[in-house]
This record gives structure tokens, C-alpha cells and sequence, in this order.
């Protein structure tokens, strides 16, 4: 039997992470993401037990599982960090994510793979950014790290396939790791997707390269800039320059089952109507 499809939007968690499934059942949502701190700031005030009961209670309620939940970490994290110290603290930082997200319940963490600052060599960089999740995996237990790939802005890495292979590569426990494409970053790093066929072909090469078993998620938003421009600016779907096709054929795509598929897109009063048309598009 086929699985569902799991569709939402990243959240606001103001006022505490309880309001994150309230604001994903007002908007039509069976999925939804969140950040569990501030993702400004390094430092934030540990979960209250008061806070996860709500959490789950109302995850519960709106009937939405920890499969369908996909927590951001904070945007100040480098997990490929050149510098030893500023490294041993994104770690750190990284780990309180993780462990965030085991108190909750969630089993999966979103996050951007790292930059070298142009200090040290990529493959450096990308065995930093390995060796970083391993240390967190085996602090943790039952949540995986998901990597997001990037639109290879400025010194970022992730932004193509080849990248995700290697991260995961040496990632020591490969049932706990996963990637989450991004349908913006994967059209600023120069993957085609503005027909039916260039989606074929640039999610073939996904599934040859990294492959669809890794596949945990996805976020779902147009591009304000062209093809490959390797700049980050989202749009809401069918807006930017990579139009509708490219959602249509991710919604008819078996892999886009069972895993969270999230809008980060620019309009969030239409995002009741952009879920619907995506489950309009399911065949
Ligand atoms: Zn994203
Ligand atoms: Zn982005």
C-alpha cells in the first residue's frame, strides 16, 4: 500500500514548541517543521517537562507522528567549522539540538552541512562535517541526522550530490543519517527542474549518486534566482523560475511518501492553499 503523503510548512514556535502543531492544524498541515530554541542564539533554557507533555499532546491531537516532524538546528552552527574551538562549539551546540529533539520525542534533525571559509581544503571540510554527526549520533539515541543540501552559497558545501555522498560516506552509523533536498538549493546549485524530463533526470542522478534510501525529507519552495546562481532566495511554488512542474513531479515521485515535505516558501497566508494543491497533484 502506498503511503501517505506528509505535507506542511515551517512553523512558528513563538510563545513555545507546544504552538508548533496548533499552527500546523490551523493551516491544513499533516507535517509540519520547527526550530526547538532560538536559532539565533547559541544558548537557550532547557526544555520544561511542562513544555514536551504539551508538545506531544498536541502533536497527538492533530494527529501528526515524529515521522512527519522535521526540527531545524540553529543557522549559527558550522559543523565543518576550519577553527578547532569555534568547531568543538557548533559540535556542542549540535549536540544540545539533538538532544532536544530525543526529549521530545522527534526523530530527525535538519540541518545546513557546514562551510570551510575558505581556510581549509573541501574534502577537509566535508570529513569535518562526518566526523561531527558521529560524535553527536553517538551521544543520542533514535534521532537522525538529516542533512539539507545547500545552493552552495558563498563557501557553504552540500550543494551537490557528490557532496552528500561523501559526508554520509563516513558517517559510522548509516541508519541515522539522512538527507533533505531542497527544491531551491538543488535549482541555485544548477540541477535542473523546470520540465517533467529535467526533474527525471536531476532526481536520477540523486538516486544514483546519493541515492533515495537516504532521502528523509524535503523542502518544497520555488527560486527567486535562475538556474544554478547559487543564491539562496525562496519563492513561493509556481512564483519563481522553477514553476509547477517541478512539484507535480515530486508529488508523483514514490519517494515523496511517508516523509516530511515542507513549504519554506515567502507567503505563509497561502500556505493552506499551496498544501492543497500539492495534494491536488498526487496521483
Ligand atoms: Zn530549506
Ligand atoms: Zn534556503
Amino acid at each position: 500500500m502506498l503511503q501517505d503523503h506528509l505535507i506542511g510548512a515551517h512553523v512558528s514556535a513563538s510563545g513555545g514548541i507546544a504552538n508548533a502543531p496548533l499552527n500546523a492544524q490551523k493551516i491544513g498541515a499533516n507535517a509540519f517543521a520547527l526550530f526547538t530554541k532560538n536559532q539565533r542564539r547559541w544558548q537557550a533554557a532547557p526544555l520544561c517537562p511542562k513544555q514536551i507533555n504539551a508538545f506531544k499532546q498536541h502533536c497527538n491531537d492533530a494527529n501528526i507522528a515524529a515521522n512527519a516532524i522535521l526540527p531545524h538546528d540553529s543557522y549559527l552552527i558550522n559543523l565543518g567549522h576550519p577553527d578547532e574551538s569555534q568547531l568543538a562549539r557548533s559540535r556542542e551546540a549540535f549536540l544540545d539540538e539533538m538532544q532536544r529533539c530525543e526529549q521530545i520525542g522527534l526523530s530527525l534533525l535538519n540541518f545546513h552541512p557546514g562551510s570551510h571559509l575558505k581556510q581549509i581544503p573541501i574534502d577537509e571540510c566535508l570529513s569535518r562535517i562526518s566526523e561531527s554527526i558521529n560524535l553527536a549520533l553517538d551521544k543520542t539515541q533514535g534521532v537522525s541526522a538529516i542533512i539539507e543540501n545547500t545552493a552552495g552559497q558563498g563557501s557553504n558545501l552540500g550543494h551537490s550530490f557528490e557532496q552528500l555522498a561523501q559526508i554520509i560516506d563516513k558517517v559510522e552509523d548509516k541508519t541515522r543519517v539522512g538527507v533533505c533536498i531542497d527544491t531551491c538549493h538543488m535549482f541555485a546549485a544548477g540541477y535542473d527542474l523546470t520540465s517533467h524530463d529535467a526533474c527525471e533526470a536531476s532526481f536520477n542522478e540523486f538516486d544514483n549518486v546519493v541515492g533515495y534510501q537516504y532521502l528523509k525529507a524535503m523542502h518544497l519552495n520555488d527560486s527567486k534566482t535562475p538556474l544554478n546562481s547559487r543564491v539562496d532566495r525562496h519563492h513561493s511554488l509556481g512564483a519563481g523560475y522553477i514553476g509547477k512542474a517541478a512539484f507535480s513531479f515530486i508529488m508523483q515521485l514514490p519517494a515523496s511518501r511517508g516523509i516530511p515535505l515542507i513549504l519554506e516558501t515567502i507567503e505563509p497566508e497561502i500556505w493552506p492553499h499551496e498544501i492543497n494543491w500539492l495534494r491536488s497533484q498526487a496521483k
